[in-house]
């Protein structure tokens, strides 16, 4: 259908030749890489022709550009292919590089590598055509299979098809291609090039290897916002959301101004960590930025502020926001839940409806939770069929963990175990945790035995099943499998999680573990800690010594007791903070009943409010009470 003509052929070509007219459609050549990419690739080419000026013909390789980029499929990009080349266009790179994308893009290998092979020139653009177009399919094999052609031609990898591979890297976890990278990076002299230092920062903050990743974070000279943000979001990642404060201040320090992104990580960094002080700078500075709070910004205050004791505030927040998704309500309700308001979360499902927004599956998850939390059994059995009738929600397992929270929590722990039995939703670890924990209050021993055989089926190598397991023998007395039970751990190599409490005071986050002698103020800290074990055993506090797994003597138990992190940092809390002020303390674990006991009575005895957050819920300790009722 289309005749060419040879003299027109060779005209147009030399028109080609002119480099003004062939990079003026260059932003349409390119296969959609990002903006770096075209900048670094293209930034010094003159790009001042309109492509509007002219007219398109079957001749202009504009043609062929945008009806390139209308293929739907493949069969539409071969005959264009033979036509390109009849046209004599097969020297314009740009052209042909679109060409070679478009077959990438539809997975075409066999085409994609003909045509690479026959390609009479190729840029950097191409490999990256190829490298990138692969990895943007999640074609990974080939995308690497090229990537090591390239780098065996003897040509240097351009800052478009490194941080490329890298992230490839980043998002299928692989440490040990992503290492290779880094090893390639250093052999060409690239480890200075912002783009790729970044990409490598990202890949190994991501595998989990924080330190490789900080170390060549602090190496790189011009730090960007973004990689402040990924190494900021890292460290909250890996469970050290105490250093991601720290470096967004550093950031600040380098008069870097935090965009939307990075002031929603840090908003996750401390609601993670429940730093309330921390907490409201960065709501001011949030303020002081004018940082609209858009859906995601304002969803991630609120979980902040209520993951820092802030209920209030945090309602006040979502009272502020113009805009609310299901993930807002969602996340209020959960506040509630987490605080033990269970009446206020169910209050939040009628105004949602009146609002339009309809309630999903994490909706339900919340509201089951609060009403697990604040002991509503009839409302929560209530909630859970609601879900499933008018809202044609059908359960998961996390709302069947909810539900057996609620019914270990009312003490039917038999109805509990049958409905999990007969559930057709694959079982998982907080399934059986929530009845492990109903076990734990109402000393079942049987059923918990059976219950922790469960989990070290579907945990071989989390060393706090066994430790839990191990703990149920030795409060029966049975050494023996005690002593079974050890044996495994050390066979496995298994060893308990450190307990770690952090306690805001003075101005900074200070951090305890147990039996921890490193604080500066540790010989302060103890001789407050000995004053009030006295104060409180005259209260009536006695040393619950059951929460302590090895079978060594009482007075040793009670050495080990005394050492919990928790009461370290709360002793610290009462030596460093005013008279009468709340105290905020975050733990990693759930909080053990002796600590549990301990803070109630510190809360009557030094007529001090007490927040504590651990691994599962909020407790508010007020004059000798705590907001969760002995039940978490
Ligand atoms: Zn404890
Ligand atoms: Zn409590």
């Amino acid at each position: 259908m289309i005749k060419l003509k040879n003299h027109t052929t060779k005209l147009f070509s030399a028109n080609l030749s002119n480099k003004s007219h062939k990079f003026s459609y260059v932003a349409s050549a390119l296969p959609n890489l990002d903006e770096g990419q075209a900048n670094c690739q293209f930034h010094d080419h003159n790009t001042s022709t309109s492509p509007g000026t002219q007219e398109t013909s079957f001749l202009d390789p504009r043609f062929y550009l945008s009806s390139l980029i209308n293929c739907n499929n493949l069969q539409q990009i071969k005959p264009l292919h033979a036509q390109i080349f009849v046209s004599g266009l097969f020297d314009d790179l740009i052209l042909v590089n679109k060409l070679l994308y478009m077959y990438v893009r539809y997975n075409a290998l066999d085409d994609a590598y003909n045509l690479f092979d026959e390609m009479p020139e190729r840029n950097p653009v191409s490999w990256s055509v190829m490298i990138g177009g692969f990895a943007k399919i999640g074609n990974y094999a080939s995308c690497f299979e090229v990537f090591r052609e390239y780098i065996r031609s003897g040509e240097q990898p351009d800052v478009y098809t490194l941080p490329c591979v890298t992230r490839v890297c980043r998002d299928t976890q692989d440490l040990k291609r992503g290492t290779l990278i880094h090893q390639i990076v250093l052999k060409f002299g690239l480890c200075m090039n912002t783009f790729i230092c970044a990409a490598l920062v990202d890949m190994y903050a991501k595998c989990g290897i924080i330190d490789d990743a900080r170390k060549l974070f602090d190496l790189m000279i011009d730090k960007d916002l973004t990689t402040w943000t990924v190494m900021i979001g890292a460290y909250a990642a890996c469970g050290n959301a105490n250093e991601s404060l720290v470096l967004f201040d550093q950031m600040k320090e380098h008069n870097i101004v935090p965009d939307k992104i990075s002031m929603v990580t840090v908003v996750n960094a401390c609601a993670k960590l429940g730093a309330m002080n921390k907490a409201e700078a960065i709501y001011d500075l949030i303020k002081r930025q004018y940082h609209s709070l858009d859906v995601i910004l304002g969803t991630a205050v609120i979980d902040m502020f209520s993951k820092c004791g802030r209920i209030d505030s945090a309602r006040e927040i979502f009272d502020k926001m113009r805009e609310k998704n299901v993930i807002s309500w969602s996340t209020m309700i959960a506040a509630y839940g987490y605080h033990g308001e269970g009446k206020k979360a169910l209050e939040l499902l009628p105004l949602m409806s009146k609002n339009r927004i309809t309630p999903n599956r994490i909706t339900f998850v919340s509201l089951l939770y609060a009403c697990s939390h604040s002991g509503l059994v009839e409302e929560g059995l209530r909630v859970f069929s609601l879900m499933q009738e008018q809202y044609f929600v059908k359960p998961d397992v996390k709302h069947y963990t909810c539900l057996v929270d609620l019914l270990g929590r009312a003490g039917k722990l038999d109805q509990a175990f049958n409905m999990i039995e007969n559930m057709t939703v694959e079982k998982d670890v907080g399934l059986w945790s929530a009845l492990l924990g109903a076990c734990r209050i109402y000393k079942n021993v049987d059923l918990a035995q059976k219950v922790s055989e469960n989990l070290i089926e579907l945990q071989p190598n989390n060393p706090s099943h066994y430790v839990m397991l191990s703990n149920i023998y030795a409060k029966e007395g049975k050494w023996e499998n005690v002593a079974k039970i050890r044996a495994l751990m050390t066979n496995k190599n298994l060893k308990k999680t450190p307990g770690f409490t952090w306690i805001e005071a003075r101005n900074g986050v200070h951090k305890f573990s147990s039996n921890d002698h490193s604080h500066s103020e540790i010989k302060s800290i103890n001789e407050k800690l000995e004053s009030l074990i006295q104060k409180l055993e005259a209260y009536g506090y006695v040393a619950d010594t059951e929460f302590v797994l090895h079978d060594v003597n009482e007075e040793l138990k009670v050495a080990n007791l005394y050492g919990h992190s928790e009461k370290l940092a709360v002793a610290y809390g009462l030596i460093s903070t005013p008279d009468k002020s709340v105290i905020r303390m975050t733990k990693n674990l759930r909080v053990c009943g002796d600590c549990h006991t301990f803070l109630k009575c510190v809360s009557a005895v030094e007529q001090r409010e007490i927040f504590v957050r651990d691994a599962k819920r909020f407790h508010h300790f007020r004059e000798g009470v705590c907001s969760c009722g002995d039940y978490w």
